[in-house]
């Protein structure tokens, strides 16, 4: 029989290889013949690890299991027929699944991740195939035609960058994909690296096909070890089976892909300091223009796309652009992989097409608050995001809308906080992160972050004058910065200060 125990990070940390090894050695001793499958994870992580066993009907979902539950579990399967208390029935079935628009993630939990055959057989490099019978510039227009924008956090549409980078004259060129994951509460890049390698390749080679790379690198955080393993497998499988190197699938195309592992700084999720530390540099911000599409690494022509972004491009060369753009809401197109983390009850990740409401993802998918408490904030789009008061959990999520209310969807990272969080103290950590983390390029971040914690603490101490200046540092910040680590820093500053100044020891009158 076929069984499936997830190898993803997150399973592996609550017990999947022990799960695993004690499959192994029950059917072993029960002279049972075991096909163990080591699937990616499905992603509703309360349920990890979540073991699935083929059945006639379809996969029977358990969880979350233990090494101790396993005998329990086959004796329920295979003998008395009775319920287990792990049973989750039919996995397509379990309303967090099925509710789901999956699309990037439609292979997640169902596949191995690194076998070449089952990718095949769930629709892997039917994109490819199919780009490779288009001339460039058709390639170019159908991601610019499904209105795919950039899921790493400033939403540029990915069809002009890639059209820019084929209109450039170079004898080299590259694609660089940023898996530099480091917003606090996201995990979608890590998922697709461990869980759907494949899906990245067959998105870097289409985009190389498009603009004429013939290079291309995956940058990913030195905190991924899994994912590093993941990818340089797959590289390797995928150059040997014809996919990726010289002469790709007979067409004459060449690309060349390699993994870089970062060196662990947040500043390095900004392209330009990313491209500083893949040539050996320290990490330090570039001042743009120039575009690094038209001289990014070693100074050539460069497209730089989120590990999301380029896992969204095989789906819409395979399926087209029109069914892709068919998803979402206004000028926000197709699915983003919301992660849920936090105080919440079922963390996980949740693709959704834009238009779902932050309420529908924190109670529908989420269940509430873990602690049972009201919950107060939610904090969207990594550290420097907005802490969103519940008079924004019904608004359409799309990047416009919520743009005008002061709030980045970012990389879609969602983190939920219950009414015991003191907003005055989440904002003076993202303050002193961008301390921390600030490249220390220019001065209203360099200084303004360390001044600001220090005026921070003068607020709280009970001198209500320094919020005035508070916000005007922020204001420095916003318009001063070179990049988005020290402009970005004022969401959670100043939505803390807006939404919640009775944290602050402020009257809510005070507030602007
Ligand atoms: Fe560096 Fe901060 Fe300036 Fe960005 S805003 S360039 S991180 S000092």
């Amino acid at each position: 029989f076929k069984i499936y125990v997830p190898r993803d990070s997150a399973a592996v940390a609550l017990g999947a290889d022990e799960v695993a090894a004690a499959l192994l050695a029950q059917a072993q001793q029960r002279g049972l013949e075991m096909d163990l499958v080591r699937n990616s994870s499905r992603g509703l992580f309360w349920l990890e690890p979540l073991v699935e066993v083929q059945t006639p009907a379809g996969r029977v979902a358990y969880g979350p299991v233990t090494a101790e539950d396993v005998t329990g579990l086959l004796d329920a399967q295979f003998h008395t027929g009775a319920d287990h208390r792990l049973k989750q029935g039919l996995v397509d079935e379990i309303p967090y699944l099925k509710q789901q628009e999956r699309l990037t993630f439609a292979r997640m939990g169902v596949t191995d991740p690194l076998s070449l055959a089952d990718y095949e057989a769930h629709a892997g490099f039917a994109g490819l195939r199919r780009a490779l019978t288009l001339d460039a510039s058709v390639v170019v227009q159908q991601v610019l035609d499904s209105g795919l924008r950039g899921r790493g956090g400033a939403a540029f549409p990915a069809g002009i960058k890639w059209k820019t980078v084929a209109a450039a004259q170079a004898a080299q060129k590259y694609v660089v994909c940023n898996a530099d994951e480091g917003d606090s509460g996201t995990y979608s890049d890590r998922m697709t690296l461990e869980g759907d390698p494949f899906m990245l390749i067959e998105g870097m080679t289409i985009a190389a096909i498009a603009t004429g790379a013939t290079q291309g690198y995956v940058y990913i955080r030195s905190e991924y070890p899994h994912a590093v393993a993941t990818m340089r497998e797959a590289i390797d499988k995928a150059t040997a089976a014809g996919f990726l190197g010289a002469d790709i699938l007979q067409s004459g195309k060449t690309f060349h892909l390699e993994v870089r592992k970062a060196a662990g700084a947040y500043v390095c999720g900004e392209e330009t300091a990313m491209l500083e530390s893949m040539e050996g540099k320290r990490g330090v911000v570039r001042a743009k223009p120039p575009i690094p599409a038209l001289q990014g690494l070693f100074g050539q022509p460069t497209v730089i796309n989120n590990v999301i972004t380029l896992a969204s491009v095989p789906i819409i060369l395979a399926r087209g652009a029109d069914f892709y753009k068919h998803y979402g809401v206004g000028r926000s197109h197709g699915t983003l992989p919301f992660q849920l983390t936090g105080n919440v009850k079922r963390g996980g990740l949740i693709e959704k097409a834009f238009g779902v409401t932050l309420r529908q993802l924190m109670f529908d998918f989420g269940g509430g608050s873990a602690s049972g408490r009201p919950i107060k904030a939610v904090q969207v789009g990594g550290p420097l995001g907005a802490y969103v008061p519940e008079c924004y959990w019904d608004l359409p999520l799309d990047y416009e809308a919520y743009a005008a209310v002061g709030i980045t969807v970012g990389h879609g990272g969602i983190v939920v906080h219950d009414d015991t969080a003191d907003l005055s103290r989440l904002a003076r950590y993202a303050m002193e992160f961008c301390a921390i983390e600030s490249c220390g390029k220019c001065t209203p971040c360099r200084i303004g972050s360390t001044r600001g914690v220090e005026v921070m603490d003068r607020l709280k101490n009970g001198d209500h004058q320094a919020e005035v200046l508070l916000r005007d540092l922020c204001d420095t910040m916003l318009h001063g910065s070179l990049c988005a680590l020290g402009g970005m820093t004022s969401n959670p500053v100043l939505s803390a200060l807006n939404y919640y100044p009775q944290d602050f020891g402020l009257a809510a009158s005070v507030a602007k």
